[in-house]
């Protein structure tokens, strides 16, 4: 394809409702996550494949794998599950010669039960698992084989897309192809990195690398691309991470112009406040702090990333810099991912600040417009030192009087664009402000230095003393009566309990649903024990209230959905229930687990499992040996591999479509050398490439 100049008419300026069948309620949606060009669609990139272009012998399945099937019904029947509530079933027992699998239905209505009977033949598709009766799919989509009707197999794989509320697989699906029709048409999906480099690197060109992507041809191996090794998936990977890293650089060059108020002070406010504090800084927090200290001193932004394990006490090193910011005469903002992180450092930091004199300020959506016109009016003429808050703090109505420092706690949870947001607002005579920005996600250095090439780092490798590990037990879920006592005790010795519920959907209702009926239960099984329970669909104001209650000791057991998952602290809680543990990821794990075992208390955590393989059995098994975060995040990779583990959205990192940074290593240096030259000589192409990965909502640093 011919190079274009990024000037001329773009798909990425064209928006999406140029596609057929995408009207302004389907755009609305798409919107949330993303697209709104038809570039936008093209570079949504499955998120696995389906294989549907060949029929696989049962003889040759595997456990996992998601396999058409052809076979001879020979007899179905009703049943009755034997756990829990009894469920009925259908069960279809089916075979072709080479082996028999048992097709599971817990849906299902009369015709169908009419339909598969025995002697039809069916074609089926669903995962495989294997249960105590041998090979199962559990609901799988199926067709009955008749005469009179050709049943033609897919010519190409089948992508699997991230679904939202209102966006279903086949849309999205229709959707590429639409998206990958009109390029064709158009001749117009650009190729933006320069000849000489597709032939020194051996790149594939865009527009087939793309359409492979989507719509990849049969023949294909489903585990090739899985593990991206595709050549033509190598063609993006570089594209992509060549795009971060451009971003990044252009980022770290675009602040490393720009001056910063030079933060001095005797450290007046910092001596007090130690002295106040009821225990002493560890040596990990003390050295950490004496660089940020150096960094604020600067007169350029600081832009540094600290890292510290769940529990190694970040917010008493974030709290000193503000105080550096604040005896210097300025302004400081704390800022965290969720309302009842924000509520509860707001209240950390008022609590510690009010003996020194200072005015700490909470702005979050959940403030009446009266409060939030004061705290606004207060934020504007100096009146607070410290704003603590969420997203909120993003809003055009903010005005600082002399911010210079932005603390982001939980960065995981932010995107990179959301730090800058704040950071140009916060413009002061030209000044901008200095960047903490704090995590708790365990990844290794090497692989932060790549994650966060804009920023400087540091460790905080130490918790404080005296704390016993959290002692974790993996549980089967049959003996849920069981937990049930043991928190029941619990709260008997006056310890507090949360009870966490979990689901693997995205989908928020769901979980909250579930907790509500978790809930339902326990109030029935532990009559007498006051009850709570929090969840993401609750208003702010209500969660505000739960936590409270919960944190004031007047409730004893807190039933969750995993907004708790960051930060929440409440040291007399030392017993954690999580439900359907397999189902979470170790690093979520290890930080839910982290909101037990912060007190004095011998704590523990009780992960409680449906019904799961070895393999997943061993995985949970980690999460009892040991309670570091780095340990764990390294085992983890171990067992599931890189990709699983850091690969793309599960540590918010970055939010990487194809790539994998420990996968992909190898390229790094390649990448690092190209963005170089990129830089140097076609400096044209680097907006069009970040904003083709990276999407338009994202300031690259260009700005500001
Ligand atoms: P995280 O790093 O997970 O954000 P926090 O800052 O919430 O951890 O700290 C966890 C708990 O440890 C808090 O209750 C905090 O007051 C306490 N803490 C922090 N530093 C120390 C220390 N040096 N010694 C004892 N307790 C500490
Ligand atoms: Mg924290």
């Amino acid at each position: 394809m011919e190079q274009v100049s990024p000037e001329t008419e773009n798909i990425d300026s064209i928006s999406v409702t140029r596609l057929k069948g995408v009207g302004p309620r389907i755009a609305e949606h798409l919107k949330k996550i993303g697209i709104e060009t038809i570039q936008d669609v093209l570079f949504y990139l499955p998120r696995k494949y389906e294989d549907r272009t060949r029929v696989i012998p049962i003889g040759a399945i595997r456990q996992g794998q998601s396999v058409v099937v052809e076979a001879r019904i020979n007899h179905a029947e009703i049943a009755f599950s034997r756990s829990g509530k009894r469920r009925r079933m259908l069960l279809c027992h089916v075979s072709d010669g080479t082996g028999s699998l048992l097709l599971r239905f817990f849906y299902f209505n009369s015709q169908q039960q009419n339909n598969l009977k025995s002697g039809e033949k069916i074609r089926c598709f669903g995962e495989v698992r294997y249960g105590p009766s041998g090979a199962e799919i559990v609901h799988p989509e199926y067709e009955l084989l008749t005469a009179d009707k050709e049943h033609v197999l897919e010519k190409s794989l089948t992508p699997v897309y991230s679904t939202t509320e209102g966006l279903h697989q086949m849309s999205l699906r229709k959707m590429t192809k639409n998206a990958i029709q009109y390029i064709d048409e158009n001749e117009m999906l650009h190729e933006y990195l320069p000849a000489e480099y597709l032939q020194r690197y051996k790149l594939a060109p865009i527009a087939d690398a793309i359409k492979f992507s989507h719509w990849p041809d049969s023949g294909v191996d489903v585990s090739v691309l899985q593990e991206a090794r595709h050549p033509l998936q190598r063609r993006l990977i570089f594209e992509e991470l060549l795009a971060h890293r451009l971003s990044m650089r252009l980022l770290r060059q675009s602040a490393l112009n720009k001056t910063s108020v030079s933060l001095v002070s005797k450290g007046v406010l910092q001596d007090e406040f130690k002295a106040m504090l009821p225990f002493t800084l560890t040596q990990a927090q003390q050295s950490v702090y004496k660089t940020i200290a150096s960094d604020l001193e600067q007169a350029y932004p600081m832009m540094r990333l600290v890292q510290g394990d769940v529990g190694s006490g970040k917010t008493v090193v974030a709290a000193m810099a503000c105080l550096k910011a604040v005896e210097a005469g300025f302004q400081s903002v704390v800022m965290a991912p969720t309302e009842i992180l924000a509520t509860q450092h707001y209240q950390v930091f008022s609590e510690w600040f009010k003996c020194l004199g200072l005015n700490v300020v909470c702005l979050t959506g959940r403030l009446k417009l009266k409060e939030k016109r004061e705290v606004l009016q207060q934020i504007s003429d100096g009146v607070a030192n410290v704003v603590v808050g969420t997203h909120a703090l993003f809003q055009d109505d903010v005005v600082f009087h002399r911010l210079a420092l932005i603390v982001v706690d939980e960065q995981h949870r932010f995107g990179v664009h959301q730090r800058l947001a704040l950071k140009e607002k916060g413009s002061y005579k030209n000044n901008i402000p200095h960047q903490l920005i704090m995590t708790a996600t365990p990844i290794p250095r090497s692989l932060a230095m790549t994650a966060y090439a804009d920023l400087d780092y540091s460790v905080i490798d130490e918790l404080p003393a005296g704390r016993s590990p959290v002692k974790t037990v993996v549980i089967s879920e049959s003996r849920r009566a069981d937990v049930i006592d043991r928190v029941s005790v619990a709260c008997a010795e006056g310890r507090q309990v949360y009870w966490v519920c979990t689901l693997i959907e995205e989908s928020e209702a769901l979980q909250c649903q579930a907790a509500e009926e978790t809930l339902t239960d326990l109030t029935d099984a532990l009559p007498g024990i006051a009850i709570g329970l929090i969840h993401g669909r609750m208003k702010p104001d209500e969660k505000e209230a739960v936590m409270a209650q919960f944190k004031k000791g007047e409730l004893e057991l807190l039933v969750a959905t995993t907004v708790i998952e960051v930060g929440v602290d409440v040291p007399n809680a030392s017993l954690m229930i999580i439900e359907n543990a397999e189902r979470l990821g170790l690093a979520q794990l290890h930080q839910l687990r982290g909101r037990v075992g912060r007190g004095e208390e011998q704590s523990h955590c009780l992960l409680m499992y449906k019904s799961i393989s070895e393999r997943a059995k061993s995985r949970l098994s980690i999460m009892r040996e040991t309670n570091s975060g780095f340990e764990i995040a390294r085992r983890d990779l171990d067992i599931r591999g890189p990709g699983e583990v850091l690969g793309t959205k599960q540590t918010g990192l970055m939010e990487l479509k194809v790539a994998d940074l420990i996968r992909d290593e190898m390229i790094l240096d390649e990448v690092k050398l190209m963005a170089e030259e990129v830089l140097e000589n076609y400096p044209e192409i680097t907006r069009p490439l970040v904003r083709r990965w990276l999407g338009k909502n994202i300031k690259y640093g260009f700005v500001g």
